[in-house]
């Protein structure tokens, strides 16, 4: 096998990091064209954080109440707070019947109707008519819809034999002699054994940055590699200061409560058994978009109406579904209820909180998830080879603020997008460059920082030290004081890492090992985000400022870009202008 500085070189057509339902998606399609692909995935395939979704997937197939896609793409875009680029939107939203169709045609267990048809849910910020009546968009595998899809493409990618590296963890990029990207370096966790994975084109698909912050929905893995990957090799990462917090996570833990729970019926109460959220949204009430749910219990609570002894959460009544709802349409959510609280919502109300969900920021790409940079000629130029896709990319379809149901979507849209321009790229480019020596020792300096066995501090410590100020600086509400604290704190551990070490190699080598590099990752994601938002003075969708109270179209309808290093974000244009349609120019956001 040929080696380079000693460590083997595998080649493929494509690499693919990651294997949620992005990965997957791309690698069928590239294994279905007769590509030679590879997927490396830091743990099992079908344990990436894909499995937990919970309440389904939107597409405007109008099995139970009227749809039609452009109502679709104009929630979307008003869900954005008008941070959406629209030629994005409008492709996912008319490519959703479609991608649905596909999986329902590649097995996917999808609940059904009384005639037979995929059964649909009602999801926030939905509507019929351009803002008008409730729209029931959300296709839906019970309430384990990311379960069933992650399982449906893992088997298809059996069947097309796409090669998977399973727990084998990407450490960073690797450029070719032209700067175009060509592949990675990955380790085995098992033996710790490296490997130069040298691909004509690779694609990031690494999902999001939940673990960020303390309280979160998000699996132990989702710490952002990807955004580290991309922020060391000198390309930026984009809107990071956009982060959702999901109004329904089980109180004081943590877990995701499905938004599905309000769409079959269920409510949020006070203190005082008040339905609070017809003062906030009187139209849409409970299934308002997430950004003003969340902020809603954040208030309440603030304003001394929280429940419990402490007052620091309110209720989500579902006792009123009856028994045959709750056992049919929520059977998940009635088992984790069981498991973590000792309640049957049945009988009881859930203690929810807001809780860390989901990163709308990420790498940037065009509709084609090629990864874009800025250069001096252009605010978008293609970087050759590198492409994003899912929660990890920022193409962008979610803006502001993601609507539920849509980042399942977005996964099975842009990876299949990704995938085709792949295809394309690949036909025209059908020789590997030399790979840039350079680029090539940073990635292997990096890995072997971590051998060293000196005295230094621990990682998990500064991992939860790390968690516990962005929860505090950079969580619901925001200001520029809280803020400005936050990114000296951020910028402190920062310093420490590079003073930390692995403790006793001998137990728990690589394990330990992948930890400290995902410390690092976390470390790039914090920057990123708490600086990005120090810098934008307004609210628009998820980044709420007090200072800065309302939306801003003059001065901030426009993306941040942040770069490694840097204090201040730069800003790019948002694509207002849709492939076909009319734009949707903003208005004022009111559920
Ligand atoms: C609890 C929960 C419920 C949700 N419910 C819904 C829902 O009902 N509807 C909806 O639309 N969205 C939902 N979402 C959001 C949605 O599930 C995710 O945004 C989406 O599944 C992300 O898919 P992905 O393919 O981008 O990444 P993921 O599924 O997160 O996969 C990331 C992959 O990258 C790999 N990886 C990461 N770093 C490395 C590395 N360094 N080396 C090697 N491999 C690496 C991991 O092993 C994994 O395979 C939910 C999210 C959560 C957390």
């Amino acid at each position: 096998m040929q080696t380079i500085k000693d460590i083997p070189v595998r080649h493929f057509d494509a690499l693919i990091i990651g294997a949620g339902g992005a990965g997957l998606r791309a690698a069928l399609q590239l294994s279905n064209a007769d590509l030679n692909v590879a997927v490396v995935s830091k743990v099992y395939p079908t344990r990436s954080h894909t499995v937990a979704a919970q309440g389904g997937i939107n597409a405007a197939l109008a099995n139970v109440l009227p749809d039609d896609w452009h109502w679709h793409m104009f929630d979307t875009v008003k869900g954005s707070d008008y941070l959406g680029d629209q030629d994005a939107i409008e492709f996912m939203c008319r490519e959703a019947p479609r991608a649905v169709y596909e999986l329902e045609h590649f097995g996917i267990p999808f609940s059904r109707l009384e005639n037979g048809n995929i059964y649909q849910r009602k999801f926030g910020g939905q509507s019929q008519n351009f803002g008008g009546e409730q729209a029931a968009r959300t296709c839906a595998a019970a309430d384990r819809t990311g379960h069933a899809m992650l399982h449906t493409l893992y088997q298809k990618n059996i069947q097309a034999k796409t090669q998977f590296f399973n727990e084998h963890f990407a450490v960073d990029l690797i450029k070719n002699e032209e700067g175009g990207v060509q592949g990675a370096l990955v380790f085995s966790i098992e033996s710790g054994e490296p490997v130069i994975i040298d691909a004509r084109t690779t694609l990031l698909a690494t999902g999001g940055v939940g673990q960020l912050f303390r309280t979160c929905t998000n699996a132990l893995i989702n710490t952002g590699d990807g955004f580290g990957m991309v922020l060391r090799a000198g390309f930026p990462v984009q809107d990071m200061e956009f982060f959702q917090f999901h109004p329904t996570g089980i109180a004081g833990k943590g877990m995701l409560i499905t938004e599905g729970a309000r769409g079959e019926g269920g409510y949020l109460v006070n203190a005082e058994g008040e339905r609070f959220m017809e003062r906030y949204a009187p139209n849409a009430k409970d299934l308002a978009s997430r950004d003003v749910v969340s902020r809603s219990i954040y208030t309440e609570v603030k304003e001394g109406r929280g429940c419990g002894a402490n007052k620091d959460f309110v209720y989500l009544k579902l006792d009123h579904l009856g028994a045959d709802v709750i056992k049919k349409r929520l059977p998940g959510i009635r088992d984790m209820c069981k498991t973590f609280l000792g309640i049957d919502p049945i009988e009881k109300p859930i203690p929810v909180y807001p809780t860390a969900h989901y990163t709308m920021g990420g790498i940037p790409t065009d509709i084609n998830a090629q990864v874009v940079a800025p250069s001096k000629h252009s605010p978008e130029q293609a970087i050759t080879g590198l492409y994003a896709a899912g929660e990890s990319a920022c193409v962008s379809v979610h803006g502001a603020n993601r609507l539920g149901g849509n980042s399942l979507l977005d996964i099975l849209v842009f990876g299949r997008a990704a995938a085709n321009h792949m295809i394309e790229y690949l036909k025209e480019n059908s020789y590997h460059h030399a790979l840039d020596n350079e680029s090539l020792d940073h990635a292997i300096n990096h890995l072997k920082r971590w051998d060293d066995d000196s005295e230094g501090e621990s990682v998990p410590a500064l991992r939860d030290e790390l968690r516990a100020v962005m929860e505090e600086h950079c969580g619901v509400f925001r200001s520029k004081e809280i803020l400005s604290e936050g990114v000296d704190k951020v910028k402190a551990i920062v310093d420490r890492i590079s003073d930390a070490r692995i403790h006793d190699h001998s137990k728990v080598f690589n394990t330990a090992r992948v930890e400290a590099l995902e410390l690092e990752n976390l470390a790039e994601c914090a920057l990123a985000t708490i600086i990005s938002a120090l810098h934008r003075e307004e609210s628009r969708g998820a980044h709420s400022r007090v200072d800065f109270d309302s939306r801003d179209d003059q001065n901030w309808m426009k993306h941040s870009l942040f770069h490694k290093g840097d204090d201040v974000p730069e800003y790019k244009p948002v694509r207002t202008k849709p492939l076909t349609v009319e734009t949707f120019p903003p208005k004022e956001r009111t559920y």
